[in-house]
């Protein structure tokens, strides 16, 4: 199964801590369409070259032996092409008409050829969930909404320059489930400036009395190039400290647990069989495609990031999309500008980049750690350099020892009181 994600670059307005690429204007929305479209185009054969890591073991004899810079993989099996998830993220992707995410919805099935779409995502601002927008979402077959409600109290709305208010909040929900929603899932960020936890704790019930079947809560980060790192640097941002977070974050264990959602990831939370298939696949290691400008592919041995600004985005594109025209109409040898897909140096609408086996394992040690399932030593053992296992096996054993991490099954995960601070302990497992 592969994902495939829209990055979709426009919103109303940005909010004070967010770092996410996006413009705060709506005039190039079709545009922006259909250069996405030309962008699926231009990347048809994306998942011809598509290498998964493999174990030695369980790899058969059929199958190639292959080896790319240390690391086992082995060529995508047809079935695994057949199944993907559609991710709209953004920006706002809520800003779109239904019928602009359906076409690129319907241009990303017919070209990549997929059979099966088991998980079909939008990200929604409550103050675009009218029953008619999402009744129409339905309609072009999305099965999942991820609403960006963040806090249920207008003051911390305001604070954090959110466009909804708290009422636009739980009516989005309450929205989405009258016209048939069945796995909506709520974010929301605790740590907010001058968040106590009696408010968060309120934050957190409102949530689940809305029947709500996934969770993201993530904690406050405050990123340098936001307006909160610009109030932050004038001393101006007043948050809770170290200590009043970790309260936040325990109470969102001892919550969610009570209402049987499984913290499955450390920002994510689901009720059984609600785990989001689309965000669960990247953390797995699995190939998807991104498109859009700022969106980041993974193809198993490369990864690609493509341009962070919608004008070049969109220029680019149109560049390299007239060489594939001419391309097609002129023949290969003939064509005018056979650097295509942005392989020409001035057209390029992305940077790639060739993954070591290092960065693998240290991708692999980051995300797995940071989910319930943890790592694998059989894994690292059979698909990475034995340099890398060693590595991490003599760095695991004080970790072990200490009992700050758990071994069981040759699997090593992080306990989840501990969630709060596993990026300190992940460092210690980093190649370096
Ligand atoms: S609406 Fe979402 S993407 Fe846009 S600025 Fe706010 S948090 Fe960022």
């Amino acid at each position: 199964m592969f994902g495939i994600y829209f990055h979709i670059p426009f919103c109303k307005s940005k909010c004070g801590y967010c770092d996410f690429y996006s413009v705060a204007s709506q005039t190039l929305v079709q545009p922006m369409v259909e250069a996405m479209l030309q962008e699926v185009e231009l990347r048809k054969n994306y998942f011809d070259n598509i290498v998964i890591p493999c174990s030695t073991r369980k790899r058969s004899s059929a199958q190639a032996n292959l080896q790319i810079e240390g690391l086992q993989v082995k060529p995508a099996m047809t079935d695994e092409k057949n199944e993907a998830t559609l991710y709209f993220g953004g920006g706002t992707p809520s800003l779109l008409q239904p019928a602009q995410i359906a076409a690129l919805a319907q241009k990303v099935i017919q070209t990549f050829g997929v059979k099966n779409v088991t998980e079909f995502t939008v990200e929604i601002n409550p103050d675009d969930a009218t029953t008619e927008y999402l009744q129409a979402l339905r309609n072009i077959g999305v099965n999942r909404l991820s609403i960006g409600i963040q806090s249920f109290f207008d003051d911390d709305l305001q604070r954090v320059n959110r466009r909804h208010t708290a009422q636009q909040a739980k009516l989005s929900v309450q929205n989405a489930q009258k016209v048939g929603f069945k796995n909506i899932s709520v974010d929301l960020i605790y740590g907010l400036p001058q968040m106590t936890l009696e408010h968060w704790r309120s934050n957190l019930e409102t949530a689940f009395s809305l029947n709500i079947q996934h969770l993201s809560a993530y904690a406050l980060s405050v990123e340098e190039r936001t307006p909160f790192g610009v109030q932050q640097r004038k001393g101006q941002l007043f948050l809770p400290t170290e200590n009043e977070v970790a309260e936040q974050s325990a109470l969102l264990d001892e919550l969610s647990a009570q209402h049987n959602f499984t913290r499955y990831e450390i920002s994510n939370f689901g009720k059984k069989g609600f785990f989001s298939q689309h965000n669960t696949a990247y953390w797995q290691q699995k190939p998807y495609i991104g498109l859009g400008p700022s969106a980041h592919s993974y193809s198993g041995a490369q990864r690609q990031n493509n341009v962070a600004n919608n004008a070049l985005y969109m220029e680019r594109i149109a560049g390299c999309h007239s060489a594939l025209d001419a391309e097609t109409k002129f023949g290969a040898s003939q064509s005018p500008n056979r650097e295509i897909a942005g392989q020409a140096r001035n057209d390029k609408f992305f940077e790639l980049e060739n993954l070591t086996s290092e960065q693998r394992y240290n991708e692999y040690i980051f995300t797995g750690l940071r989910t319930m399932w943890g790592i694998d030593l059989n894994y690292i053992e059979q698909v990475f350099d034995k340099k890398l296992y060693d590595y991490c096996c003599k760095n695991l054993s004080q970790l072990i020892d200490n009992k700050i991490v758990i071994l069981k099954n040759n699997k090593i995960t992080i306990p989840q009181n501990k969630w709060i601070v596993a990026d300190s302990i992940i460092v210690d497992l980093i190649w370096a």
